[in-house]
C-alpha cells in the first residue's frame, strides 16, 4: 500500500475512534461477495483487512452470511452436503458471529442480518458494537460463448441474476453508509479500499466538533464585559447559581463576626449581583476598601473557620466556630 494511502486510512480511522469511539481490535463483518473477492485476487484475508485499516482487526463472520455462502456451493453427490467453498477460511481465521433473528435461530437473508448487526435498531441508526463492514460487488461470472440457443437463454438468465446480485450488494454499501459510524471497507479492482466518512457520520463527526468548542468557549467568553442582550441575560442565572453563592457567603460571614453589620451585607448582595458584568472594576475598587479589615480578622481565626468555608457558609455556623475558638 503507497504511504499516502495508508496515512489517510489511519487518519480516517483515528477519526472514528475519536467520533464513535472505535478501538482496536477492530471488528469486521465480512460478507460472502468480500470473502470471493478476496479469494478471486488472491489477497491475504487478515493482513489485507490490517493494512487496510492500519490496525488490528477481530474478523466476523455471521451465521446468515455464512449460510449463504455454502448455499451457493454444489451438493456433494457422496455426503448430501454443500461442497465446503474454497473462499471459506477455517473458522480459526474467521469465527461466526452468533446471531439469533428468530427463535429457531434460522438464518435469514445475509444482508438484513448485515444491516440489522450495524443498526440493532432500525430507527436509532447508531453502530452500537462499532463493526466495520468489509464487502464488494459481487463476482463476474466468467461464461463461454456457446451459441447453442439453450445456452443463450440460460446466459441470459445468469446475467440478471448477476444484475440483481450486483444491485443487492450496492444496496448494501448504500444502506450501512446511512448509519453513522460504519466504516466500509471494499474490494476494487484488485485493491481493498476504505470509503471516506459517510455524510450521516462526517455530520456526528461535526457535531462532537461543534460541542468541543463549546464547552471550551463559555468560561472566556462570559467573563469579558457584553452588553448585549440575548446571550449574558440566559447565560448569568446559570452562572450565579454556580458561582455568586460561594465567594459572597464565605467571605461575609467572617465579617458579620467582627462587625454586626448585617443590614449593610443585605443591601451589598443584591448591588454586587446586579451590574456584575458592567462594572466589575469599581465594583471591587469599594470592595478592597473593606478588605484589609477582613484581612486582618481572618488570620486570626484560620484555623476555625476553614472548615466552615467548605461546608457551611451561613453567619450562625460562624459564630459557632468563634466560640469555639474561645
Ligand atoms: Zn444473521
Amino acid at each position: 500500500m503507497r504511504a499516502k494511502r495508508s496515512k489517510k486510512y489511519r487518519k480516517l480511522m483515528h477519526q472514528y475512534e475519536l467520533t464513535f469511539g472505535f478501538r482496536e481490535p477492530y471488528q469486521v463483518l465480512v460478507d460472502s461477495n468480500f470473502l470471493q473477492q478476496v479469494h478471486n485476487f488472491k489477497m491475504d484475508l487478515m493482513p489485507a483487512l490490517e493494512r487496510t485499516v492500519q490496525g488490528q482487526i477481530k474478523p466476523l463472520l455471521t451465521k446468515c452470511s455464512l449460510a449463504a455462502i455454502t448455499a451457493a456451493q454444489p451438493i456433494n453427490p457422496k455426503t448430501g452436503k454443500h461442497f465446503r467453498p474454497i473462499h471459506l477460511p477455517p473458522p480459526t481465521v474467521l469465527p461466526l458471529r452468533h446471531c439469533s433473528h428468530n427463535p429457531e435461530s434460522e438464518p435469514i437473508d445475509e444482508i438484513d442480518c448485515l444491516l440489522s448487526l450495524l443498526s440493532p435498531n432500525a430507527e436509532a441508526k447508531k453502530n452500537k458494537e462499532h463493526y466495520i463492514l468489509a464487502t464488494a460487488d459481487p463476482a463476474v461470472k466468467k461464461s463461454d460463448n456457446n451459441n447453442d440457443n439453450q445456452q443463450r437463454k440460460r446466459k441470459r438468465d445468469e446475467e440478471r441474476q448477476e444484475e440483481q446480485a450486483l444491485r443487492r450488494a450496492r444496496n448494501l454499501r448504500i444502506r450501512a453508509r446511512s448509519i453513522p459510524g460504519v466504516p466500509i471497507i471494499y474490494v476494487k479492482r484488485s485493491v481493498m479500499v476504505l470509503e471516506p466518512m459517510s455524510t450521516p457520520s462526517e455530520n456526528v463527526r461535526e457535531g462532537v466538533e461543534r460541542d468541543k468548542f463549546r464547552v471550551g468557549l463559555p468560561q472566556p467568553e462570559t467573563k469579558p464585559e457584553e452588553g448585549q442582550e440575548g446571550a449574558p441575560k440566559k447565560k448569568i442565572p446559570g452562572l450565579k447559581k454556580a458561582k455568586g453563592p460561594n465567594p459572597l457567603s464565605v467571605k461575609k460571614p467572617k465579617k458579620r463576626t467582627a462587625e454586626p453589620t448585617g443590614s449593610k451585607q443585605a443591601n451589598k448582595r443584591p448591588a454586587s449581583e446586579a451590574p456584575r458584568d458592567n462594572k466589575p472594576a469599581e465594583q471591587a475598587g469599594g470592595e478592597e476598601g473593606d478588605a484589609p479589615k477582613t484581612k486582618r480578622r481572618r488570620r486570626h481565626h484560620k484555623s476555625g473557620p476553614r472548615e466552615g468555608d467548605e461546608a457551611d457558609p451561613a453567619p450562625v455556623e460562624a459564630d459557632q466556630a468563634m466560640d469555639v475558638e474561645a
